[in-house]
């Protein structure tokens, strides 16, 4: 294998890009013609060469060819080349994974790092078996860094993709309630994402550590190289001073660092930022810039005017953890009136009711003028307390919201990917 991971490497270097999507632009590309649960990749190859590809990788033999390159498994294929394209960089690699804030803490990485280096990092959310892969073959000779975000839904994903990224330096966003159902309790999360740490701890890489989240204190005891932030810290010390709605912080020159994120939980994805910044030699007026600079996209904590209406669109995604981070931090905020909409949070498992009653809590625990709650799990949580108004659908939901006209109101939206709830927008 390792001779042919060579020779597939001598190809790879003759092409622009890499492909798995024969409908993409496949310009002088390397097609990887991977398999998915309901197809052979392998059908897609001869598009991919019509459009343009030089090579097109494929796991069957009798499309050998000059511009064909057969191996055993085209996946396996794709991450070996990726291990093998990383080992020839001698550039630092950032590996980031934790249940929440991943894609927020990279991109606020990415802003801050590239004022100094022509910095990589992952688009999107490409962050797991094929998307980690494809952006190490990214790299090229004029990268001085790379952020790469790492995601699992099950234990030894983070290990598998520690050995294809190596990274050098490492950060646990924090240890949530996300994947259940893969990862079956909190300890199997905690874990999942410490793989990371344990690659860290091995190679001697190092790890930047949020001290406010005891979990990551407690799994980072054994590793020697530590960088902390943002209190207690010897290295990178800040402070938040407001979230109302958005994120106002002082750095650890007195500096007041006034953000576009709103929520305490993205004040530590900044301060992650900050330090990183601080390590790698970022003059601190240039990463506080950036940071401040920073909005969100996706539908990921934005903050959006509709008539009187300041609404909080968090309908990216959710889970216990970021849903409970939110609420609070909702109940925190100073507002006139507060109405909170939440959706189902989804891949619970069995722990879903018993989850979505303990948000139902959660809630119950601040002050907020109307409860909206919808999907069918939210069943759960709207028995805790008879004010909460329960919808099974988002029809429904969407019926009520145009009987009932909120204005002059903070609006929190959130719920998981799948319920949709940025549709909800349209109604205000
Ligand atoms: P995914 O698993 O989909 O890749 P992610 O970890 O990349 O998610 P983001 O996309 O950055 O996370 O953020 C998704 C949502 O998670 C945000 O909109 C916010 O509600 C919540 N969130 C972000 N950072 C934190 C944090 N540090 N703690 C708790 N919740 C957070
Ligand atoms: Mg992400």
């Amino acid at each position: 294998m390792q001779n042919s991971i060579e020779l597939l490497y001598q190809k790879f270097k003759e092409c622009h890009h890499v492909s798995t999507d024969s409908r993409a632009s496949q310009d002088q590309s390397m097609f990887f013609a991977l398999n998915g649960p309901n197809f052979k990749g392998a059908g897609f190859a001869k598009t991919a060469l019509e459009k343009g590809a030089r090579y097109a990788v494929v796991d069957d033999p009798s499309m050998a060819a000059d511009n064909v390159f057969v191996v055993d498994d085209t996946l396996v294929a794709l991450q070996e080349l990726a291990r093998y394209h990383r080992k020839q960089l001698a550039i630092p690699v950032i590996g980031i994974t934790g249940s929440n804030g991943k894609t927020t803490t990279k991109e606020l990485i990415y802003a801050v790092l590239s004022q100094k280096f022509n910095t990589l990092y992952t688009q999107g959310n490409l962050n797991n078996h094929i998307g980690v892969p494809l952006t190490l073959l990214r790299i090229k000779p004029e990268h001085e860094m790379a952020i790469i975000e790492m995601g699992a839904n099950h234990i030894g994903e983070i290990e598998l993709l520690c050995t294809i990224a190596l990274p050098t330096h490492g950060l646990i966003t924090n240890i949530g309630k996300a994947h259940l159902e893969g990862f079956g309790s909190l300890e199997g999360v905690a874990r999942g994402k410490s793989e990371l740490y344990v690659h860290l701890h091995k190679t001697g890489g190092t790890v930047f550590i949020n001290t406010k989240n005891e979990h990551l204190v407690r799994m980072s005891r054994l590793i020697e190289s530590k960088v902390t932030y943002p209190a207690p810290s010897d290295f990178y010390h800040s402070e938040l001073l407001e979230a109302s709605p958005y994120v106002v912080y002082r750095d650890e020159e007195n500096n007041k660092v006034e953000t576009q994120l709103v929520g305490s939980y993205n004040y530590e994805n900044m301060a992650a930022a900050a330090c990183i910044g601080k390590y790698f030699g970022v003059p601190l007026a240039k990463a506080n810039a950036a940071i401040a600079g920073y909005a969100p996209v996706n539908n990921r904590s934005q903050v959006l005017t509709k008539g009187s209406n300041t609404i909080i669109l968090d309908a990216y995604n959710a889970n216990p953890t970021s849903m409970a981070a939110a609420v609070r931090n909702f109940g925190s905020m100073a507002a006139p009136k507060k109405v909170v909409i939440l959706g189902d949070m989804f891949e619970m498992g069995t722990e879903s009711a018993s989850e979505h009653k303990l948000l139902g809590e959660v809630v119950a625990e601040q002050n907020f003028d109307y409860v909206l709650l919808c999907g069918k799990d939210m069943k759960y949580g709207a028995k805790v307390n008879k004010d909460f108004l329960y919808f099974e659908t988002k029809p429904e939901l969407q019926v009520w919201l145009q009987e009932n006209k909120i204005s002059e109101s903070y609006i929190l939206i959130k719920g998981s990917r799948g319920m949709g709830l940025e549709t909800l927008v349209e109604v205000f």
